[in-house]
This record gives C-alpha cells, structure tokens and sequence, in this order.
C-alpha cells in the first residue's frame, strides 16, 4: 500500500481484563498496519457492556501498551474529534442510527428468551456476536407484539438482513464471500436489556470516526459481513478490513484473558521488558528473522502483509519466560 495520511486505523479494546499478549498481538499488527501506511491511530475504548466492563482495566490497558511503544493521536485519553472515544458514552449516536435503520423498515422487535433462542437454533451458545436466528419474531402483527409486552417480555432489536451476498476484500485473507442468511441471520442491534450490541457500536464508530482500515484477529471475521451490512444500510462507506491470525496456547486455544500468566501486567510485574515482547511478537509475525529485541517504531520498515503467516501461531508460556525477562 502506498503511503497515505488518509489511512485511518484503531485499536479497539474491550477493558474487561488486563490485556494481554493475545490482544497486544493483534494491536500491534494494526499499529504496524496503519503506521507503515502513514496512517493515523485512534484508540478506542469498547466498554458497552457494563455487566463485563471494568473502569481498573480501562487505566491500566492505556498504561500497557504505551509501556510497549504503541502511541495514538485520539483517545479517551488524548481526546479528538470524535468527542468521546467510549463506546459507554456514546449511546445517543447508537439510537439516532437505530433510529434511521427502524425509520426505513429495517429494525424488527425480537421477544425470544436467550434459552427460547438456544433451544430454537440447537445452538451450543449464544454471544452478542449473535447466534443463528430463525426468524421467529421477523412478521409478528403489531397485536402479537402488544401480547408480549402484556406479558411482561422485553423486547431485543433485531436488523431484518439484507439477503444478498456481502463480498470485500481481506488485507489478510484475499476475497470473502458471505451471506448474512447463512451466517446467523437477523442479529441483534439491541439487548433486551437495553444494552447496545457490539456489531452497532463498533460500525457506528468506525463510519462517525473516519477509520478507514480495521486491523483484527481472525476470531473476529464472523462479524464483518453484520458490520458491512450495517454500514451498507446507514450508507456509510466500509473501511477496508484485514483479519490476521491468532496467538494460540500450548492446547491450541485461542489467548484469551483467563490467561492471566500472559497479561501484560503480569509480566511488568515479573520484571519482563517491552523490547522483547514486541521483538517476540515481530518474530511470530515473520517480520523479524530471529528473536531479538525491537520497538513496535524499529518494526514500521518491515512491515508488510505478505509477511505475516498465514496460519495461528502457538505462544506457550514456558516458551516465553525465559526470552522476556
Ligand atoms: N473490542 C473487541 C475486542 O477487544 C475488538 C473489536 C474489533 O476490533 O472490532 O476483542
């Protein structure tokens, strides 16, 4: 990609742990990404969901991934021209979106129960990723609504999915092609408890914020095509997306925050230094020949997206123990 100050990208954490190297991983690549394109960063913070989402992680995640060399020039810390960079304030920009998705016919209220909808779709879990929906709720008569609410249910809010493929272009993974009807199908833009579902947050943020590349593990891949969906409909222009691997551990799961022995709190505490995770983590990503210390600043020139692997990589503590203290 050529040099261009009109690349955009973010971090986007959710401060519902300490974050740790799985997550530094992906920030990191989405640094390099924005940054090698002469591009700009905006930090921002993904606490929409107030049952999982704690003010002490929110200080110390900023305070970790500057102590690893990343910077931003808007944040909640550094502000900018978005106003807020916290989702959690951000709730009145979500309803007016809301608001113009419901004023085109496209926003249906949805009065399944969570267990209604897991013995609906046989589906082992639901998230807010939003599980497969069959469309229980998708024609109820306005009569078949006010019974509900007599009742005493609550509603969700759910996008009636444009039935058309969504294709793009991965940065990462080449051509994708994916239909909502296939992928889940109607998903929710609101809980029934009010709260604000990721896939509005985050494509409301990305279109308001002018973030133009979204750098993000491939977990995450899933998402996209409701994003896209979203974005499509409010008529906002996509930003391009890139979905790098995972950081995996000894068993082959995905890093995740219970994997406190990798937080990177947990290793400032040990006495790890910064140069030799973020050189650790170039290493995984094909960007350095050996593992050696770097700056997230001494990695900008090697970064290209041919380098990176193509498949998750494995991360096991013991492995890295003794190369970051
Ligand atoms: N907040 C999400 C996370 O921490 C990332 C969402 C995104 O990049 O779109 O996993």
């Amino acid at each position: 990609m050529s040099p261009s100050a009109s690349v955009c990208g973010r971090l986007a954490p959710s401060p519902t742990g300490y974050i740790h190297l799985g997550n530094v991983w992906a920030f990191l690549l989405a640094w390099l990404a924005a940054r090698s394109a002469g591009g700009r960063v905006i930090l921002r913070l993904e606490d929409i969901d107030p049952q999982r989402s704690r003010p002490v992680y929110t200080d110390a995640m900023l305070e970790d991934l500057r102590w690893l060399g990343l910077d931003w020039d808007e944040g909640p810390d550094v502000g900018g021209p978005a106003g807020s960079y916290r989702q959690s304030q951000r709730g009145a920009l979500y309803a007016a979106a809301v608001q113009r998705l419901e004023a085109a016919g496209l926003v249906y209220p949805c009065f399944c129960t969570r267990r209604e909808l897991r013995q609906l779709a046989g589906a082992p879990h639901l998230d807010d990723a939003g599980a497969p929906y069959p469309g229980t709720c998708r024609d109820l008569s306005a009569e078949e609504c006010a019974a509900h609410r007599a009742s005493g249910r609550k509603a969700s809010l759910r996008l009636r999915c444009p039935s058309e493929p969504l294709c793009f272009i991965d940065l990462a993974l080449g051509p994708q092609e994916a239909s909502l009807v296939h992928c889940g199908g109607d998903f929710a833009l609101r809980r029934s408890d009010g709260v604000w579902a990721y896939q509005l947050a985050v494509a409301v943020d990305d279109a308001l914020m002018g973030v133009t590349q979204v750098v993000r593990g491939r977990d995450i891949l899933p998402s996209t095509p409701r994003q896209l969906a979203i974005l499509a409909l409010l008529g906002y222009a996509a930003p391009q997306y890139g979905h790098v691997p995972l950081l995996l551990d000894g068993d082959g799961e995905r890093l995740a925050k219970r994997h406190q022995s990798l937080a990177i709190r947990e290793l400032r505490q040990q006495g790890a230094d910064a140069r030799r995770i973020v050189g650790f983590l170039g290493w995984r990503a094909g960007l350095l020949p050996v593992k050696q210390t770097a700056s997230p600043a001494e990695l900008l020139p090697r970064f290209a997206w041919e380098r990176l692997p193509k498949d998750d990589q494995l991360c096991r503590r013991e492995d890295v123990a003794t190369f970051f203290a």
